[in-house]
């Protein structure tokens, strides 16, 4: 390596270091290569959206990385450096720009690398640089915070064990009632089961109809299967972090925990990073032979089909889809036909996005950004590809093998007010099945969306809705009270202390950042409080990175905590299951 006698931050020197170590083949082919030319410039989705910021291209955003690369590993930077354009970093300040680079320019979806003739992959390039800059603390605070819990909690949402196997429960309880079966339950830690079946916190924390409807299709099939009781995060940070030693702590988690259940294939519920982190790299990460099968439920959902195990009859629907293809899933893993092969068995109007498969663009919400808040506006505005795609199909609802993708979606939908749903293929696939009809199941109207709310019983409980954004008030009011609650409306804390003191709601969702009085203190005073200390609390917050900050009060936790955006269905189902409402 090339020493210079400049004076150079302990954190400089150390990503030198680090970088020393991290040049694979792989990466020093695509730093060495780069000729150049521009011809991947139009592919990335930050270029499309700030076409006269020359800082978005993919060559550009290389060469912050690559200039570091030519000056202390290669000959060419260190005889004729003016020439190359190579140049050291020396300073913090230095490393936090690059920071800015490589977290909030980028979600390495890998479609300029598609597009590069000489085969350069930057998103390789642009992880190995994250993951040096997160070995010396330069992040941003919510990676930090969503490393920690997955290394901590072993979960990247900071999901507890009971809260899983409480919801779990919750489900399964919810598919006996729905099938009339009570054999129709969700096993957990069956010993010798054909398949363990793995999931993302999100579905636990967000989105547990995903579970109940993955273990419908399970029964119905007649499967042999269990859920674990730990390790069954099948979703991995390092993959977004570049922490190689926390992808390989993760993935082992899990497949140990296969191992020890004596498991016969690991089923990886939809999630692109999922899929990619523990089925493509988490091996290698790991240092494992893994003695089972992996397979993504996309495909074990089409095997049932193919083979006769569940009958589903597309007609149940009806309304107009369109496929988003993951990045992870699709262009680094091959993941294509499959899940359009089961779409065109379980949907009567299936409609391409174009581009499609490999050219289709990232969600936006890729490569860990859902959790930088510090760059929302800047990738709400890079969603301006991703919108104008979704709504040249025409589509009513847009399906997605990912939970990454169903937020980031989700979220430019709302923010470019497309007026679609999200779903997933197993929402699709269970809304499809043919239940034979001795089990009394009550048949869905064919034009019913996707997913059907569950009947709520709302009526009879106050709920104080806090939040200084005005659309969003309106939004969680509507919602509560159309489901018949009697909703209170604070758009500041101190308000919302009075009205609490005044009212004492059975409920109250809380934002964090408002002004005045902010959501923090006001839950700690509501919780210091003994007339008010009992009221359930639901954070819902743009902030995932506060969460910390909460959880670490000297007061019990909040009954609930959901990061923004909330949609109606996973609004609803949270304050059902806070409120006990049956
Ligand atoms: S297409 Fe490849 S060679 Fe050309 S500028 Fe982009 S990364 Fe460099
Ligand atoms: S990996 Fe994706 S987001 Fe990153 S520069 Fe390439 S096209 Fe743009």
């Amino acid at each position: 390596m090339f020493h210079d006698n400049q004076r150079r931050s302990y954190k400089a020197e150390k990503v030198l270091e680090g970088m020393s170590k991290k040049l694979s083949r792989q990466i020093v082919g695509s730093l060495a290569a780069c000729v150049h030319c521009g011809m991947c410039t139009n592919s990335c989705h930050y270029v499309l959206a700030n076409p006269d910021d020359p800082t978005y291209a993919p060559a550009y955003k290389a060469d912050r990385i690559r200039k570091i690369f030519k000056r202390h590993f290669d000959w060419t930077g260190r005889v004729i450096p003016w020439w190359v354009g190579a140049s050291s970093i020396y300073t913090d300040e230095e490393l936090d720009a690059l920071k800015d680079t490589v977290f909030g320019k980028c979600t390495n979806c890998r479609r300029c690398s598609l597009n590069c003739p000489m085969g350069v992959d930057f998103a390789s390039v642009n992880r190995m640089a994250r993951g040096l800059l997160v070995s010396v603390g330069v992040m941003p605070q919510g990676v930090a915070v969503v490393s920690k819990d997955q290394w901590e909690i072993g979960n990247q949402m900071g999901v507890l064990k009971e809260e899983y196997l409480e919801t779990v429960e919750w489900m399964s309880e919810e598919l006996s009632e729905e099938l009339g079966d009570p054999n129709a339950v969700i096993p957990i830690d069956k010993m010798d089961a054909d398949i363990v079946y793995s999931i993302n916190p999100r579905e636990v924390k967000y989105d547990p109809r995903t579970i109940s409807d993955a273990a419908k299709i399970f029964h119905m099939a007649g499967e042999n299967w269990t859920m674990p009781s730990e390790g069954w995060d099948m979703t991995n940070f390092g993959l977004f972090s570049g922490d190689d030693n926390l992808g390989g702590a993760v993935a082992r988690r899990l497949y140990e925990k296969v191992v020890e259940l004596r498991g016969g294939k690991l089923v990886i519920s939809e999630c692109g990073h999922g899929y990619r982190s523990t089925r493509c790299e988490g091996p290698n990460w790991a240092g494992m032979d893994i003695p089972f099968e992996m397979e993504s439920s996309v495909i074990t959902m089409l095997r049932y089909i193919k083979e006769g195990r569940i009958t589903v009859d597309k007609t149940k629907n009806q309304i107009p889809v369109t496929f988003h293809d993951s990045c992870n899933n699709a262009r680094s893993c091959g993941l294509f036909e499959e899940p359009r092969e089961l779409l065109n068995l379980v949907v009567s109007d299936f409609r391409e996005m174009h581009p499609n498969r490999s050219e289709n663009y990232c969600c936006t919400g890729g490569g860990g950004a859902m959790s930088m808040s510090e760059y929302t506006p800047l990738r709400l505005k890079s969603a301006r590809v991703k919108a104008d795609q979704l709504a040249a199909t025409g589509a009513k609802i847009v399906v997605t093998s990912c939970h990454n993708c169903v937020d980031g979606l989700t979220d430019l939908i709302r923010h470019y007010k497309l007026g679609m749903q999200v779903a997933q293929l197993v929402n699709l696939t269970a809304n499809a099945l043919v239940v034979p009809v001795q089990v009394a199941v009550p048949e869905m109207a064919v034009a019913e969306p996707v997913r059907p709310q569950m009947p709520l019983h709302l009526s009879g409980r106050k709920i104080l809705v806090v939040d200084d954004e005005p659309d969003i008030l309106v939004f969680y009011s509507a919602v509560l009270t159309d489901n018949g609650a009697t909703v209170l409306e604070a758009s500041d804390g101190d308000t919302a202390l009075d009205i609490a003191r005044r009212e004492k709601p059975d409920l109250i969702t809380l934002d964090l950042s408002m002004p005045g009085t902010d959501g923090g203190k006001v839950f700690e005073k509501l919780r210091q409080d003994a007339e008010l200390s009992q009221i359930r609390v639901c954070i819902i917050t743009g902030k995932p990175e506060l969460r910390r900050l909460i959880y670490d009060r000297p007061v019990p936790p909040p009954e609930g905590y959901l990061d923004k955006p909330v949609d109606e269905e996973t609004l609803l189902r949270n304050v059902r299951k806070i409120l006990e409402v049956a």
